[in-house]
């Protein structure tokens, strides 16, 4: 589960965590109170108002800018939410801002000592440790110093047994150019920030920059959270932090259906049973020269109202021009398949108006087969796992 920025830094905060501190608001009004606010709790009179999107490079965006007054942060925030942000990580359609963070300005004026670094903790799966990740050269453009310059990237992996020592804290200060109070505030931060991912369950914590300011205190100014989903059944206040408005719709829809469903870029829509056998076929769709649409693992029961479901899920994607069933029969009968594929075809007749491909294998598959070809719809059947493939092609191609 992904965070919003002021969501993580909240949960950063909790396990004792030093961020640059802010208010969320989801109005310009709101973004005034929460200016006013901060100014009392902070003394800060210049303040930072960030677009909340789940997507990172919202700087570049213009998703991040400073404001110098109470009015400008009206100001700003009025022209910010709403907006339609277009990243370097987003579509070119871009992500609607519901939200601002309105955090206190930590970029002291003229503070020319300021240094931002790059710091995350992720599960290194080569070690089976976790790893943090760290560099002098933070800030916005951390994606061309690990192409250009990837040895002034450090990592260090962490025995999950043992925990962060403080001696691999403070090589990690070191590394980082710090000495005196700046060192000593480092490691703390190092410390507590794994700590906070250990706690938290996270499975990434992205934060760049962390700053050094010129009086030494060492800062989160982002945050990119991601809780691990099998970790959530003990953390039932993570839960509410959940936003569907940054979830693909088809995903959520198909998750209230129970399946597994993946949003993918292709024109292939691809019905399987079981997440092995779904990506040996897209792996066999994209040998065949195509571009699978999504990934779905209709499960265990393929019943009429499964596969309709399932059908009318993937028709919610306009740039599926063909759909490929392919299903193993195994307790659940090929033929029992077959006719729920037939009954779900009729039931949604005018909606389809693509070419469906159907392999069904294992159990009582000749009858099936014979089930699909005899239904007088717009079905394609096939029997082995490559022929099916290329006949998609085939079928879009005559298209
Ligand atoms: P991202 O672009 O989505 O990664 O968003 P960030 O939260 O990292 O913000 C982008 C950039 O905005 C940072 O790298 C900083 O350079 C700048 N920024 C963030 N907070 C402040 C602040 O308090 N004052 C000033 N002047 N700049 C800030
Ligand atoms: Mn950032």
């Amino acid at each position: 589960m992904n965070l919003h920025e002021y969501q993580g830094k909240e949960i950063l905060n909790s396990f004792g965590v030093t961020i640059q501190r802010g208010i969320v608001a989801s109005d310009p009004e709101e973004a005034v109170m929460a200016a006013k606010k901060l100014s009392k709790d902070t003394g800060t009179s210049w303040f930072v108002i960030k677009a909340q999107v789940h997507a990172g490079g919202r700087g570049k965006g213009g998703g991040v800018k400073v404001a110098k007054s109470i009015d400008e942060v009206k100001e700003i925030s009025n022209q910010i939410i709403g907006m339609n942000l277009v990243t370097p990580q987003t579509s070119a359609s871009g992500k609607k801002v519901h939200q601002v963070l309105i955090a206190e300005d930590v970029y002291y004026p003229g503070d020319s000592e300021i240094q931002e670094f790059y710091m995350s903790v992720l599960l290194n799966r080569k070690t089976s440790k976790n790893m943090i990740m760290y560099s002098t050269e933070g800030g916005v453009d951390i994606e061309s110093v690990a192409e250009n310059t990837p040895h002034l990237i450090h990592t260090v992996d962490i025995d999950p047994e043992s925990g962060l020592s403080n001696e691999e804290a403070c090589k990690i200060a070191d590394n980082l150019g710090l000495n005196g109070n700046a060192h000593n505030q480092m490691v703390e931060f190092v410390m507590s920030l794994y700590n906070a991912y250990n706690k938290s369950d996270s499975s990434l914590f992205e934060i760049n920059p962390v700053i050094k300011t010129s009086d030494d205190k060492i800062l989160a100014v982002d945050a990119k959270v991601t809780i691990d989903d099998n970790s959530l059944f003990r953390h039932e206040d993570y839960l509410k932090l959940r936003d569907i408005r940054e979830e693909n719709p088809i995903e959520v829809e198909a998750k209230k259906a129970g399946l597994n469903y993946v949003d993918l870029d292709g024109n292939v829509g691809c019905m399987v049973n079981g997440a092995g056998l779904a990506m040996a076929t897209m792996d066999l769709i994209k040998q065949a020269g195509g571009d699978p649409a999504n990934f779905l693992d209709v499960g265990g029961t393929a019943d009429s109202e499964r596969v309709e479901t399932a059908f009318r899920i993937i028709l919610k994607d306009p740039n599926v021009k063909a759909i490929l069933v392919n299903i193993f029969g195994g307790i659940v009968r090929c033929d029992r398949v077959a006719n729920g594929i037939v009954d779900a075809y009729k039931n949604m007749k005018d909606d389809i108006n693509i070419p469906i491909i159907v392999r069904l294998q294992g159990t009582n598959s000749e009858i099936a087969k014979q089930i699909i070809d005899s239904s007088g719809l717009n079905f394609f059947s096939a029997t082995e796992f490559k022929g099916a493939a290329d006949k998609v092609q085939e079928v879009l191609s005559s298209n």
